[in-house]
C-alpha cells in the first residue's frame, strides 16, 4: 500500500492545513486495517481543511463502477466529475445538480449529504457499505441519519461503495441540464479557478449564511490570505498563503459578528481532518 505526505494545497481545494501522511489502501482488507488504527477518511478535499494531526486514508483505489437499468454502484473513490461524464455518455440522471463542484468524490458526497437547487444526496441512494471503526463490513439501506449536509459518515464508518437510483434520459437532455446547472452555480458562486471549499457554514434554519455574514459587513472581508468573497461571502477564498491560524481566525470572527448581530450560532460546514 502507498503512504505519502501531501500538502493541503495537495489534499483540498482551499489549502489550508498542515502537511499530511495519507495511506492508500487498495482493499478491504487494508483499508479494514486503517480504519480499526481510527485514520479519518478523505475524499477531494473540497469541503475540508487538514490539521496534519491525524493520518488520513484516500479512497483513490476505490473505483467501482457498474451501471444496470435501474441503479448504478459507485466505489467512494470515484470522482463527480467521472460521473458526470458517464451520466452524458449513459445517457442517465444522477448528480447533475452537483456538476460544477470542483474535485468531490462519491464518498465526501454522501458523508456531507451534499446537496444544491434543492435536491440532496440522500434522495439518491439505496444501499451503502462501509467499514466500522472495529473492521466489520456492514450495509446501510435506511438513510434516516441524513438531513441538511449530515450523515452518520465519517462518524459511523468508512464509506466504501454505494448504489444510487438512476433515471434513463436522453444523452442530449443530460448535457443539457448539466450546462445549465453549471451556468446557474457560475452565476452564484466565485469561479471555478479560485482556492475556496464551497460554503464555509452551513445555513441556519430559514436562513442563509451568506446573507448573515453580508449583512455583518464581511463580504470582502480579510485576514490574512483568507477573504470572504465579494460574489458569496459564505465562501472563503484562500488568496494564496492563508494558513490553518488565518481560517480558524477568520471563522471565529464570522461566527461571533452574527452572533453578536442577529443571536445565530453560525456551524461550520468545512471539516477540520
Ligand atoms: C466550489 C465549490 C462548490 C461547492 N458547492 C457545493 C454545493 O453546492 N453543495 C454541497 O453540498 N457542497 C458543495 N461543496 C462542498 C463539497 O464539494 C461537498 O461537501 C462534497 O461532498 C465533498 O466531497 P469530497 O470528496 O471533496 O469530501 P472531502 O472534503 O474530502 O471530505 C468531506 C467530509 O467527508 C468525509 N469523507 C470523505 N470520504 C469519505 C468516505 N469514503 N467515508 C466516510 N466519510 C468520508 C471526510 O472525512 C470529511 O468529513 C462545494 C465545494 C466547492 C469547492
Amino acid at each position: 500500500m502507498k503512504v505519502k505526505v501531501l500538502t493541503a494545497k495537495e489534499l483540498t481545494t482551499l489549502g489550508i492545513g498542515r502537511p499530511t501522511r495519507v495511506y492508500f489502501p487498495e482493499n478491504l482488507s487494508e483499508l479494514s486495517l486503517l480504519v480499526r488504527e481510527g485514520f479519518k477518511p478523505i475524499g477531494g478535499g473540497s469541503n475540508s481543511v487538514v490539521s496534519g494531526e491525524t493520518s488520513l486514508i484516500s479512497l483513490k483505489g476505490f473505483q467501482r463502477v457498474e451501471l444496470k437499468e435501474k441503479e448504478i454502484t459507485l466505489g467512494a473513490g470515484v470522482p463527480l466529475r467521472k460521473v458526470l461524464k458517464l451520466q452524458m455518455k449513459r445517457g442517465f440522471l444522477l448528480f447533475e445538480f452537483l456538476a460544477g463542484i470542483p474535485r468531490a468524490t462519491v464518498g465526501g458526497l454522501i458523508a456531507q449529504n451534499a446537496g444544491a437547487f434543492n435536491r440532496e444526496v440522500k434522495e439518491l441512494l439505496k444501499e451503502v457499505t462501509f467499514v466500522t471503526y472495529s473492521g466489520e463490513v456492514k450495509k446501510l439501506t435506511e438513510f434516516k441519519g441524513f438531513s441538511y449536509r449530515e450523515s452518520p459518515f465519517p462518524k459511523s464508518g468508512v464509506v466504501v461503495e454505494a448504489k444510487f437510483k438512476i433515471e434513463k434520459e436522453e444523452k442530449e437532455k443530460v448535457k443539457e441540464k448539466i450546462r445549465e446547472f453549471v451556468l446557474r452555480r457560475l452565476s452564484k458562486q466565485p469561479p471555478f479557478f479560485l482556492r475556496t471549499a464551497g460554503s464555509t457554514f452551513k445555513n441556519p434554519p430559514e436562513e442563509s449564511a451568506g446573507r448573515l455574514l453580508d449583512k455583518c459587513g464581511l463580504r470582502g472581508f480579510s485576514l490574512g490570505d483568507l477573504k470572504f468573497s465579494e460574489k458569496h461571502a459564505n465562501f472563503l477564498i484562500n488568496e494564496g498563503k492563508g494558513t490553518l491560524k488565518d481560517f480558524q481566525e477568520i471563522v471565529e470572527i464570522g461566527k461571533e459578528r452574527v452572533r453578536e448581530l442577529f443571536g445565530i450560532e453560525l456551524n461550520l460546514e468545512v471539516k477540520i481532518l
